[in-house]
């Protein structure tokens, strides 16, 4: 007989694996496996290294609450390998001399595994995501401190904000290369907090903030040229080349500078040939299937794409930064590329934890209210096109309803009150992570909610979708549906 609840196993207890562990407690024995103890709001990061203190505010140790709070099992360790045959994954714990490994088997498997920053770096190191894996940490600037832990991270933190604030002199440089998001809110933080420090600022692209509405580049330009910020664009980034900090008027160089410039993908543990030859970074993300399960990678056949099969028997399902983010190609998206930030990697856990519970019904029956046994199909999330930028502490611009197309959206909040709308963000958010009853009763209904507003619209084929009854998107709305794409 079968046993009356299957195991999940998440890798990774961040925004995805903490959402999906919530979500799927109660119907299987989940266990979250992280290679750092605690969570960390990635999103206000930046803050902690020009105001250390903040550090506590965005942060606490995962144990306490997977473990009493919400009630799953957490291991501290990081996956090496992930056995799709005998459905196992192999661990090295925290606490175990370096070889002695664990066998953790299971009947699905979320990776919510993330990524790292900084494709530059031969494995992706920033100091926006602390340096947890095995191998980058052998090979990392900062070897000396271990930021699985919270205090490494903390004295990381603390360092980093020491040598900023040495800067502050009023003849020190500081340069940094990438004008999106993450480097425009590093200018404006280290600005703000060590106002003597001279700032530049340089991209690739024409303008500031990349594929954001030209409202949203004006706002923050303005922003940086009245605080003083030095803006370069359509600079092409070369250290060490003289001509190169001669164009961007620093003929001496800069005494520091900090790469903001992207994504690096660190699915090390993952077989090969589920990731992808392209993609940011030089690629290495995990391939997906609209029902967000793992797929070996595409294959081509005179000259056209083929989709891989779905890798195993479809029960490890990839969710957020981890993976590809997009399906098919230029020529032809079925699903175009996703930004990799946290509200649609939130909207996925749910589509695959729908579908890992929909999955486990065809097979084994149970799960009370699903009623379903179809899989649903992930689609282009409206909140993907919502992205909010700090502009230090007091100022801020919002964009809401971009897509994938270059330029699109609207700058519908800014100034105080967006950067209100960014505290208020934070805060409630990692509430909700920590398992908060405020936090979680702001946030449970963002996703589950059988609304879809707008955004890319839902990308089901009409046979399995509800023919727009519950998307504000379709052309056919009317009211809610509950049919099998509203996730319920
Ligand atoms: C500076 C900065 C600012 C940002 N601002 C915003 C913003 O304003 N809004 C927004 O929506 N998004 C923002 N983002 C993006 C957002 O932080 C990410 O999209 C989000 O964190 C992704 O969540 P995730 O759960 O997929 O992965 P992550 O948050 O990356 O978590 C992955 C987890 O997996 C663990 N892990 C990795 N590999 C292993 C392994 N082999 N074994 C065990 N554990 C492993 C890691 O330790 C980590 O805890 C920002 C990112 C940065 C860097």
């Amino acid at each position: 007989m079968a046993p009356t609840k299957r195991r999940v196993l998440i890798v990774g207890g961040q925004f995805t694996g903490n959402f999906s562990a919530r979500d799927l407690k109660k119907h299987f024995h989940v266990t979250v496996v992280d290679a750092k103890e605690f969570f960390e709001y990635t999103p206000g990061v930046l803050r902690a290294f020009v105001k250390p203190a903040h550090f506590d505010a965005l942060s606490f140790t995962l144990q306490p609450v997977l473990e009493r709070k919400i009630g799953v099992k957490f291991i501290w360790g990081e996956v090496l390998n992930l056995d799709q045959d005998a459905k196992k994954a192999t661990i090295q714990p925290m606490f175990s001399p370096k070889g002695v490994l664990d066998e953790v088997g299971f009947d699905y498997c979320l990776l919510c595994n993330g990524c790292n920053f900084n494709p530059m770096h031969k494995w992706g190191e920033s100091l926006w995501f602390p340096t947890v894996h095995a191998n980058c940490r052998a090979e990392g600037s900062w070897a000396h401190i271990d930021e699985r832990f919270i205090e490494g991270r903390r004295r990381h933190i603390l360092e980093e904000y020491h040598k900023i604030a040495d800067l502050n002199t009023g003849d020190k440089t500081v340069l940094v290369v990438g004008a999106g998001f993450i480097g425009v809110e590093l200018a404006t933080e280290i600005e703000y907090f060590f106002p003597e420090i001279q700032l530049t600022i340089i991209d690739f692209l024409k303008r500031c903030l990349g594929p954001l509405p030209d409202s949203a580049a004006e706002y923050c330009s303005e922003y940086m040229h009245a605080a003083g910020i030095k803006e370069f664009y359509e600079q092409k980034y070369s250290p060490g080349d003289k001509k190169f900090y001669e164009n961007i008027e620093m003929p001496n160089m800069a005494d520091k500078e900090y790469i903001c410039v992207g994504v690096k993908s660190s699915n090390y543990f993952m077989n090969k040939e589920v990731l992808s030859d392209k993609g940011p970074g030089g690629g290495g993300w995990i391939h997906m299937n609209e029902h967000l399960q793992v797929e070996y990678k595409p294959t081509f056949v005179d000259g056209n794409e083929v989709r891989g099969d779905v890798y195993g028997d479809g029960s490890i399902f990839a969710v957020g930064d981890c993976n590809y983010g997009c399906i098919g190609n230029p020529k032809q998206w079925v699903l175009p590329p996703i930004p990799k930030i946290s509200y649609p990697g939130e909207e996925q856990a749910l589509h695959a934890c729908i579908n890992i519970i929909r999955k486990d019904k065809l097979q084994y029956g149970g799960h009370g209210m699903c009623t379903s046994t179809k899989m649903l199909k992930t689609w282009w999330p409206w909140g993907a096109g919502m992205f909010a930028t700090s502009l230090g502490p007091h100022d801020a611009c919002f964009v809401m309803a971009a897509n994938d197309v270059k330029g699109s959206g609207y700058m519908v909040n800014w100034w105080l009150p967006a950067a209100i709308q960014k505290e208020f963000i934070e805060t409630t958010k990692i509430d909700e992570c920590r398992d908060g009853w405020v936090g979680c009763m702001i946030w449970h209904f963002v996703h589950h909610t059988p609304m879809h507003c707008w955004g890319k619209g839902c990308t089901q084929s009409p046979q399995n979708c509800c023919a727009g009854r519950c998307c504000f998107a379709c052309p056919n709305q009317s009211s809610f549906c509950g049919s099998t794409c509203c996730g319920t």
